[in-house]
């Protein structure tokens, strides 16, 4: 029996994964969850794990005295999130948290030679290098669970990685295809939440609204499948039917498709290399009829440029745009800017800061933090 532990169990991609593995009838060694202790105690009492970690200390007692009748070991913080990482024993951890905070995490459990289903862009787009010199040291494996790089992975598999030319990133293009710079001055954050296919966190939903999610994987397929900038095409897929795909030296292009169900791509982290009947829909084509494909507006939505601009240019740029980013996201979804802002505090990051190497996980947290002083010092507020 498989046994899997999940941090981020309570969110969009957690409670899918628990879907996954109740099908298969895996093992939960470990959950963790940002704040929310009433689902993860349900998720506690329903999957009996060995322990579970609250990041926010502040719920920590009050998690402890609810699973008091349990045998279940109750941890908090980062150093909850670092042990699950690192000591738990179990043979996937899906890493599932959403922003920074879950590249510590990845960094210990790639020490422990645990492997990785990886749902946390942001542990690629700010600690790259770092992840991925770790994992070859390791001799770990990162199992892509964003749809796209779960897509271009599938699409690698029984071809020669050196005869592939490019890979063809697809983007839906998010609920303001189409519209102008000017169009989205007045964007309310419920248009905004509002994205056509997929249904995900706040934060994601948001980051595809801007496609800065885009710029997010671009970055992360880089580092993933060891890729130059230039080997990378974005291209606006409105249906997210075809998840992305793979162009090969004779100009074969091998696509994966299927429903935009995330439960897919997490089935194939948590079975690779096996594949399974999916508690999801097949897809079938002949509802959807019309695939429609189409270039990226670069001048409307400056958060995909300056993401691709800042891995193009390297050093800590990638994790300066990243902070920058979910900062001016929570300042939108607070009420606190216009939509626009976001891609414009994003791309000021580039000009404003100087370049710096990303070395070690000190100078990541270094870059993090000034890029959310940054912001903090610099963004006039609307209220
Ligand atoms: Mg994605």
């Amino acid at each position: 029996m498989k046994t899997i532990s999940i941090l981020g169990s309570t969110g969009s991609i957690g409670t899918q994964a628990l879907e996954v593995a109740e099908k298969h009838n895996f093992r939960i060694s470990a959950l963790s969850a940002n704040t929310n202790i009433s689902k993860l105690e349900s998720q506690a009492r329903k999957y009996n794990p060995e322990c579970v970690c609250i990041y926010d200390k502040s719920r920590y007692s009050q998690l402890k005295q609810n699973l008091s009748d349990t045998n279940i070991k109750i941890l908090s913080g980062m150093e909850g999130l670092c042990e699950i990482a690192y000591s738990v024993k179990c043979d996937t951890l899906l890493n599932s948290v959403v922003g920074m905070v879950g590249l510590l995490p990845t960094l210990k459990a790639i020490e422990s030679g645990k492997e990785i289903a990886l749902a946390n862009k942001e542990t690629l787009v700010a600690g790259g290098k770092l992840v991925t010199e770790s994992a070859e040291k390791h001799n770990v494996r990162i199992l892509p669970v964003d749809s796209e790089h779960s897509a271009i992975f599938q699409c690698l598999q029984g071809n020669r990685r050196e005869q592939l030319n490019k890979i063809i990133l697809t983007a839906s293009g998010g609920p303001f295809f189409g519209k102008s710079y000017s169009e989205l001055e007045n964007v309310t954050v419920a248009d905004a939440l509002n994205h056509p296919n997929w249904s995900m966190g706040s934060k994601i939903t948001i980051d595809s609204a801007t496609l800065m999610n885009k710029a997010l994987e671009f970055i992360e397929a880089k580092w993933l499948f060891d890729l130059e900038p230039e080997q990378i095409e974005i291209v606006v897929h409105r249906q997210s039917v075809l998840h992305s795909a793979v162009e090969y030296k004779d100009f074969s292009i091998i696509a994966q498709l299927g429903v935009p169900d995330m439960k897919i791509p997490i089935q194939y982290a948590l079975l690779y290399p096996d594949r399974m009947e999916c508690p999801t829909k097949q897809l079938s084509l002949t509802d959807y009829g019309t695939l429609t494909f189409a270039k990226p507006d670069y001048d409307t939505f400056r958060c995909l440029t300056a993401g691709i601009e800042a891995i193009k240019t390297g050093g800590a740029y990638p994790c300066l745009v990243n902070s920058a980013n979910e900062e001016a996201v929570s300042l939108f979804l607070r009420g606190k800017i216009k939509f626009p802002e976001i891609g414009e505090i994003v791309s000021s990051v580039l000009e404003k800061f100087p370049y710096t190497e990303i070395n070690s996980y000190d100078d990541v947290i270094k870059a993090d933090s000034s890029a959310r002083e940054y912001v903090k010092n610099n963004v006039k507020l609307n209220i």
